[in-house]
């Protein structure tokens, strides 16, 4: 067992922030790195210490800096790095180099990561083990008679994903052979620019399918449960923008079958810490493996919410070597997770619904908050006299409810974010206003292709 010390977040605004206070609970002191662009960052003052990186390197870079990273973890004597999501999280290279420096990773060790990380070898963990994946071809497709072929052979639609995309981007559904050609070269040079890797696969498109996926906690001795579902469908552009748990939409019987195969994933790399499996449920009710992601995840609130259990401090008391069944992290068995009520999450940020929800920046004359019974904030950078810059992803805050019925936890999450005034800089709230007032969405039941479905909610 390793108790640590210090701790470094090699990350920004909210995530950097819920780990800081992650950490501060547990009696640990925190230690900030941020870039010159978030010199007067919130995220910088909630840490004990905070030190720059990067300088004039670009405000994107200053935190994928390995060397420099490891650098000050190194001198400031810290004995563990948590890499919060985006950025490094993913990044096998960091988790290796963190390794050989002697500081603990926070997150699955780079073999774990190795097999994960990608979609395609991702896809091969799941055949293996019998979980169902989308068809398609698990490899990367080189050339475009491969795609043809293998459109021609299951049908279109079809989609394009990068193999080591995220957040929605290096994706092309194609719908019509003569398209296929242009979502090919698209989906390659997307991947290539955001990924720095051309390699992409193809898959069947499922038409309105629903996005569910399971929270996993694993610790160092081979011990995982799953911390049930959320529901992630509503979605714009294959973003998540509102998310939920329990999912309305599966079945008590699906629910447990949904579970068990992420367990079985899980497994089978024989997973530890915090991690997702995300599934896709198709209009007949089956599920499908789609990818793993090997970290903390923006939506994670929700989960905790109706589970009591912190998941980021579990991920940091994992990492120091307690079992899962310690009296700190207090799960003895996967019958210890009960969900209570329902939760749900809205992804407040700095963009325009009215301007094709383009980012908006600027200084915050005015920030108020909502919150009352209930209601839980995550933010990030927002206060009065805040500098909203062009440079990072546009998440404000996070709002997230928890009631005793959907419907309970859709009318507070509501009436908390009618209560935020922001002046200076826009927001998309009356849109998410809009969403959570819809007469589908009180269902519950909406699917992926919901928000595109319906333009009035831009309105
Ligand atoms: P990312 O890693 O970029 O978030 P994912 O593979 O997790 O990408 O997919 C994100 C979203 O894209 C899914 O939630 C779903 O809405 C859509 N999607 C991905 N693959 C398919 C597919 N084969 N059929 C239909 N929708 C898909």
């Amino acid at each position: 067992m390793k108790k640590f010390k210090r701790v470094l977040v090699a990350n920004r605004g909210e995530i950097a922030i819920r780990i800081f206070r992650a950490c501060s609970e547990l009696g640990i002191r925190t230690v900030a790195i941020y870039s010159d662009e978030d010199k007067n960052s919130l995220f910088r003052t909630k840490a004990d210490e905070s030190y720059l990186i990067g300088k004039n390197k670009g405000p994107v870079e200053a935190y994928l800096n390995i060397e420099e990273i490891i650098k000050i973890a190194l001198k400031k004597g810290v004995d563990a790095i948590h890499p919060g999501y985006g950025f490094l999280s993913e990044n096998t290279e960091f988790a290796r180099r963190c390794e050989e420096a002697g500081i603990e990773f926070i997150g699955p060790n780079h073999h774990m990561m190795d097999q994960l990380g990608d979609k395609i070898k991702s896809k091969l963990v799941a055949n293996r083990v019998g979980v169902p994946t989308i068809p398609g071809i698990e490899k990367p497709v080189t050339s475009e008679k491969e795609a043809f072929e293998f459109a021609k052979y299951c049908g279109y639609p079809v989609i394009l994903k990068a193999a080591a995309g995220g957040g929605g981007r290096g994706m092309r559904i194609v719908r019509d052979e003569k398209d296929l050609l242009q979502g090919f070269y698209s989906a390659k040079n997307e991947a290539k620019k955001a990924f720095g890797i051309d390699a992409i696969f193809i898959e069947k498109y499922l038409e309105k399918p629903k996005h569910i996926e399971v929270q996993i906690l694993g610790d160092k001795y081979g011990n995982i449960v799953h911390l049930y579902e959320r529901d992630c469908s509503i979605q714009r552009r294959h973003q998540k923008v509102i998310e939920f748990t329990p999912a309305l939409s599966i079945t008590e019987e699906q629910r447990q079958k949904i579970c068990d195969d992420a367990l079985k994933i899980a497994k089978a790399v024989d997973y530890r810490s915090a991690g997702t499996v995300e599934f896709l449920v198709d209009i007949y009710g089956n599920h499908y493996f789609i990818e793993m992601n090997p970290r903390i995840q923006v939506e994670h609130t929700v989960t905790e919410m109706v589970t009591g259990v912190d998941i980021v401090q579990s991920q940091i008391l994992i990492a120091q070597g307690y079992h899962l069944d310690s009296e700190e992290i207090g799960i003895r068995s996967q019958e210890d997770i009960v969900i209570r009520g329902y939760s749900i999450q809205c992804r407040v940020t700095t963009e325009d619904p009215l301007n094709n929800f383009a980012p908006d920046t600027g200084k915050i004359d005015i920030y108020r908050t909502g919150s009352g019974f209930g209601v839980r904030l995550d933010g990030g950078s927002g206060f009065t006299g805040s500098i909203i810059s062009p440079y990072y992803d546009s998440l404000l805050v996070k709002v997230t409810s928890l009631s005793r019925s959907f419907e309970d936890a859709t009318r507070k999450v509501n009436r908390a974010i009618r209560e935020i005034k922001i002046r200076g800089v826009k927001t998309n709230i009356p849109f998410l206003v809009n969403v959570l007032t819809h007469e589908e969405f009180k269902l519950g039941t909406c699917h992926t292709g919901f928000i595109s479905d319906n333009p009035e909610l831009f309105e």
